[in-house]
């Protein structure tokens, strides 16, 4: 932090230094949400990855003035029980990790769906887990009921049947943030939510209030807007209650299932609807960030630079790649979708607001976009373009564009979103948040970027011969 000065929330109250657990923190998001915290504020970050090539700048040297106050966990959320322990050790729990480049939807559905779903189960659960203030479970018998106690760390429980072999009451003292709790939990009071009981656990949970996650979910879970199935030039199209995307009021509109496109959308939106549940039914305090297409420097990877050459990243690295390589950039299906884009760093600091004001962000989704700097991706190409070309020197090539089918670039079962406006009605009225910066600037400086960071890199791959 720049200064000792306490920092306050919007209301006006001290901001206590939190301990962060952060999964993902390898990523684009991650290492500029790392940044921001190290560099901004007094909280550490347990930052869990299983790559960290984006966030080395912040853990070496390991003398820096932050290096107290970030730790480096190799972590595949999958399978590593050191999970849970690291989300017990937080206040809050940020959930980045995901599979989201739509090359992988249609060609990968099973590793997006699972990458997006049942992984992050795992945290959901963890964090659900970590803020268990009441438990009122029934078990099939009491040997399941002890081999679940025993797995999720209770301890000094008893237990003991009352009235049929599927009902059990006990008390326990759990162990939580170095105090024993005692509670007593009274499983009649479950036995009208646990009808259908069968060996597994049905497990009640009730906040204690200070373990709250932030999970990243996607704009994609809008879909397709309302407008997009009247004809092309009916007028309502016009009309923002047909396409502006609304947290609380719009649907969520996917494809067929064979356009397996929708997988990614379909997994985030039950994910999603989980967490929410947990909110609902069991007080988890969560929040939802819904990222409308967050783009600037150290997003996805160059082809056969930092990442596969077969490899194909979302749109701002496809174009710089074929930029530095002086192609044609590709418009897919023409070049019609529309998307809102927005620099990282304008969605950075709205989710700082959101770590700092828990009790404005609580119980909330949040749309994260610039509804300001709507393109269609054809334009979008154009404005690259013209930017490179000031930031590198180099004069466009001939023919700066050329169209493929969605088939030929992403392969079957592809589908797109049409338009991307987000509302930004909740995140303005809870945390008082605008983005700032205009496409044309946010292109600059990303673009600017990519140049230094790569122009050398791909100057020589190109120039080596060709294997024969
Ligand atoms: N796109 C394109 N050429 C490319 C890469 C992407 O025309 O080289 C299009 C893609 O079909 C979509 C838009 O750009 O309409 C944005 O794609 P991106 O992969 O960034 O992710 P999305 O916003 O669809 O999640």
């Amino acid at each position: 932090m720049a200064n000792g000065a306490v920092r306050l929330d919007l209301d006006g109250k001290p901001i206590k230094p939190l301990t962060i657990c952060m999964i993902g923190a390898g990523g684009f998001i991650g290492s500029h949400l790392c940044e921001k915290l190290l560099t901004e504020t007094p909280h550490k970050v347990l930052a869990l990855d299983v790559y960290n090539d984006k966030i080395k700048h912040l853990l070496e040297p390991d003398t820096s003035e932050w290096a107290e106050r970030i730790q480096f966990h190799r972590i595949n959320i999958k399978h590593d029980s050191r999970l849970e322990g690291l989300v017990k050790m937080a206040d809050l729990t940020i959930n980045l990790a995901a599979i989201c480049t739509p090359a992988d939807y249609n060609t990968r559905p099973l590793d997006t769906i699972y990458s997006n779903f049942i992984d992050a189960l795992p945290v959901v659960s963890a964090v659900a887990v970590a803020s268990i203030k009441t438990v009122v479970v029934r078990f099939a018998n009491a040997e399941a009921a002890a081999y679940y106690i025993a797995t999720a760390g209770f301890i000094g429980v008893s237990c003991r049947t009352r009235r049929s072999d599927a009902s059990v009451r006990w008390s326990f003292l759990r162990q939580r943030n170095e105090q024993e709790l005692t509670q007593n939990v009274d499983a009649a009071a479950a036995a009208d939510t646990c009808g259908n009981q069968t060996n597994s656990p049905f497990v009640k949970y009730c906040s204690e209030n200070n373990k709250r996650l932030i999970h990243f979910s996607t704009c994609e879970v809008y879909g397709k807007t309302i407008g997009s199935f009247l004809p092309k030039d009916h007028p309502l199209r016009q009309d923002p209650d047909f396409y502006v995307l609304k947290e609380d009021t719009s649907p969520c509109i996917f494809g067929s299932i064979e356009k397996q496109r929708w997988s990614y959308a379909c997994a985030k939106q039950l994910i999603e609807r989980l967490v929410y549940a947990e909110g609902a039914e069991n007080g988890l305090e969560f929040t939802i960030v819904r990222p409308f297409n967050w783009i600037g420097p150290r997003m996805d990877f160059i082809p056969g630079i930092d990442g596969p050459s077969e490899g194909v990243p979302r749109v701002l690295a496809c174009f710089s790649n074929n930029l530095l390589r002086r192609e044609p950039l590709k418009l897919v299906d023409g070049g019609e979708s529309q998307r809102t884009f927005i620099y990282i760093k304008d969605a950075i600091e709205a989710v700082l607001l959101m770590i700092e004001n828990p009790e404005r962000a609580n119980g909330h989704i949040f749309n994260v976009g610039n509804p300001n700097n709507e393109v269609t991706v054809r334009q979008l190409a154009e404005m690259m373009t013209k930017v490179y070309s000031k930031v590198s020197g180099e004069t466009a090539i001939e023919s700066p564009t050329i169209d493929v089918s969605s088939k030929e670039f992403y392969g079957e079962g592809y589908d797109d979103s049409d338009k991307r406006i987000p509302d930004m009605t909740i995140i303005n009225r809870q945390l008082g948040w605008n983005p700032k910066t205009s496409l044309w600037d946010l292109l600059e400086s990303t673009l600017t970027y990519q140049h230094r960071t790569y122009a050398e890199a791909v100057k020589k791959a190109t120039s080596k011969p060709v294997a024969s």
